[in-house]
Formats: structure tokens, C-alpha cells, sequence
């Protein structure tokens, strides 16, 4: 599946664009935006210096800082795209730099906790316009990114209450400009989704390597050898980001435990009908899960081919 920015736009739809964390998602928003021509000007921030080098070497913005006031103190719109853990403590450094009427967005995994750390740090004339790209890759960094990231993939927007209608429009046009389908829920709503269809996911994932890891009566090299009878599609989850995960899980706890136990209650009810020979239950199962797989096939979120059909998507493009 090739999946293709359409051509630049006539008319940008910010003048200057700011990114702060330009990481993974940063840097895919920096390179989509500009291949769309969605911002006149990019202003890119980061606290890592070898990230700011690599951004450099990359041409991902008009300016790199590490400075992230200075990034904002121009931008009509700014996203913030680092770690869910790390929302607070960004919003209060670029508060007092914000102008009057800027549009402050973010990419985060999780939106009830960050949009309350949001509003608790930013002054009353920022527009907050949150939103979630459900696009991502297990990799990390400015290297990682790429400009078809976000094409006919979903982007969640979960204004607050009192949300600038004008603001979560220029979002939602931005967000359709990097190809991306949009829809828009409550945070709380969006937390409780995500839970099941991304976090317990990786929970699961993450265990199922642990156990693999520590497993004494199977050796190491045997779990890598035959790694391709299911295993090793776990593994590609598993090595998600540590610190985006463990805070996906510190700040979405509550959505989390709760789709946790829907699932305890099930494995339970599986465990029961393997222990019992409930062939025929174990069949009804599988061939009600494998309806669930075609449907996201049909709506185009993955294709059929085999190893996730991932790689032709994800190299369609060049880095830069
Ligand atoms: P990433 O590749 O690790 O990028 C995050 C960047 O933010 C890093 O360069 C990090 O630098 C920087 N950073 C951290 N704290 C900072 C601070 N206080 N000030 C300035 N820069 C800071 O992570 P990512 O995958 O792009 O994820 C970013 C956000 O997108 C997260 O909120 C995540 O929930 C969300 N998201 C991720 C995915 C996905 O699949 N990855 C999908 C959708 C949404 P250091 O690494 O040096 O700390």
C-alpha cells in the first residue's frame, strides 16, 4: 500500500507553525507540513541536543532551538509533541511567550491528563485545541519520521469544553492537509478507546516478550529462531519507546485497568475452554476475531499482505 501526500497548497493554513519535541511524530508533522505546504514557516524545539543537530542536518524547520519560548513567541499554532509526562512542565516554560490568540495543540496518547496539565499552565488567551494522530511506528527520533506518517490514518481531535471553534477548525484542516481522517470525541471517551485498541495492546505485547526473556526451559536463541510462529510480531511492539509507554500507562491508568480486567475476565474464559476441550467454543472465538482483522482491512487501516504489509507504506518516502 503506497500511501501519497497530495500536492502543496496554495494558501498555508498557519504563517508560522511551531513544534516542540521533534521526535518521531515532530518530525513527521515538520516534513508532512512542509511537503503540503500546510505553514508558511516551521519553527522546530527540542531539549536534546543531538536531537536539535539531527533536525538540523534534516532541514526539518526554518529555525532550531532548544529554546521552546522562543519557538512559540511568532507561531499562530504550536504542537507540542513530547512524552505525555512532559506536557506540564512544557506548557508552563512557553506560557508567558504564547500571543494572544495562539492556537496550542498536541499530539499526546492520552488526552484527559494532558489536556488538564494544559489548561492548568496556560494563560486563558490560548487557544487549546488537543489532538491524538493514531499513526506512529515503533521507532523513536527525528530519524524515524516521515512525511506519509499521517495519510489515511485517523487523528482524534478532543476539544474541551469552551474550546475555540475557529481554532479546532484550523486543526482539523491542518490534520486533513497531512492526509489524515478526522473525528472528533471527548477525552474521556478517547481514553477509554485507546485503552483497548492501543494500550492494553502493548501491555500485552510487552508482557508476552518479559515472559519469552525469562522463560528457562526455552533458550534464547530458540525464542529468536522461531520467532516468526506469532512471537515475532509482539516483538515489534515491544520495542515501543520506553518513556512514551511508561507514560501512556502513568497518565491513563484508570482506562487501562479497566480494559485490563475485561481482558483477565476473558483470558479466564479461555483458559476454561482450553482446560475443558471446548473445541467448538475456541473455534466460534477465532472465527468471530478474524471478522474484526477483514473489517480493518476493508477500511483500508492495514492491508492484507503478510508481515503487516508495514514496509511498503513506511519506506515510501525518503527520511528527509
Ligand atoms: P519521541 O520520538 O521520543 O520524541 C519526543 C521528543 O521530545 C524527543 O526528542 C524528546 O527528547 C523531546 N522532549 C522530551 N521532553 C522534552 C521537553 N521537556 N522539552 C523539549 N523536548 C522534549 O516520541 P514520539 O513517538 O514522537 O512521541 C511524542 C508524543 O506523540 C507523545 O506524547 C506520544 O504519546 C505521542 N504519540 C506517539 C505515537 C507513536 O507511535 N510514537 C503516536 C501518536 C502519538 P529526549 O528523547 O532527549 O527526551
Amino acid at each position: 500500500m503506497i500511501e501519497r501526500l497530495g500536492a502543496p497548497l496554495v494558501e498555508p493554513i498557519f504563517d508560522e507553525l511551531a513544534i516542540v519535541g521533534v521526535g518521531l511524530i515532530g518530525s513527521s508533522i515538520a516534513r508532512a507540513a512542509r511537503r503540503r505546504n500546510a505553514a508558511r514557516r516551521i519553527v522546530v524545539a527540542d531539549h536534546s541536543v543531538a536531537v536539535l543537530e539531527r533536525a538540523k542536518a534534516l532541514g526539518l524547520g526554518d529555525v532550531v532551538t532548544d529554546d521552546p519560548a522562543r519557538a512559540v513567541r511568532n507561531a499562530d499554532c504550536v504542537i507540542l509533541c513530547v512524552p505525555v509526562g512532559a506536557y506540564a512542565a512544557v506548557g508552563r516554560v512557553i506560557a508567558p511567550a504564547l500571543r494572544p490568540g495562539t492556537i496550542v495543540s498536541d499530539v499526546g496518547s492520552v488526552k484527559s491528563a494532558v489536556i488538564s496539565a494544559l489548561e492548568a499552565a496556560l494563560p486563558g488567551h490560548a487557544r487549546l485545541a488537543p489532538a491524538h494522530p493514531v499513526a506512529g511506528t515503533e521507532q523513536s527520533g527525528p530519524d524515524a519520521g516521515f512525511a506519509s506518517l499521517f495519510v489515511n490514518r485517523w487523528c482524534i481531535l478532543t476539544p474541551p469544553e469552551g474550546a475555540d471553534e475557529q481554532a479546532v477548525t484550523k486543526v482539523r484542516a491542518f490534520w486533513e492537509a497531512l492526509g489524515s481522517h478526522v473525528e472528533i470525541m471527548g477525552a474521556a471517551h478517547h481514553d477509554l478507546v485507546l485503552a483497548i485498541t492501543s494500550h492494553v495492546p502493548h501491555l500485552i505485547a510487552y508482557n508476552i516478550v518479559g515472559t519469552a526473556a525469562d522463560l528457562e526451559e526455552v533458550t534464547r536463541s530458540e525464542v529468536i529462531k522461531f520467532s516468526a510462529g506469532g512471537f515475532r510480531d509482539f516483538t515489534r511492539i515491544a520495542a515501543s519507546d520506553p518513556t512514551m509507554w511508561r507514560d501512556v500507562f502513568l497518565y491513563n491508568r484508570d482506562a487501562v485497568l479497566e480494559m485490563l480486567g475485561r481482558f483477565s475476565e476473558d483470558l479466564t474464559a479461555l483458559q476454561r475452554m482450553i482446560r475443558r476441550g471446548d473445541g467448538d467454543g475456541l473455534f466460534a472465538l477465532f472465527t468471530r476475531t478474524r471478522t474484526i482483522r477483514l473489517g480493518i482491512v476493508a477500511e483500508g487501516q492495514e492491508t492484507a499482505q503478510p508481515d503487516f504489509g508495514r514496509r511498503a507504506a513506511e519506506t515510501d518516502e525518503p527520511v528527509t
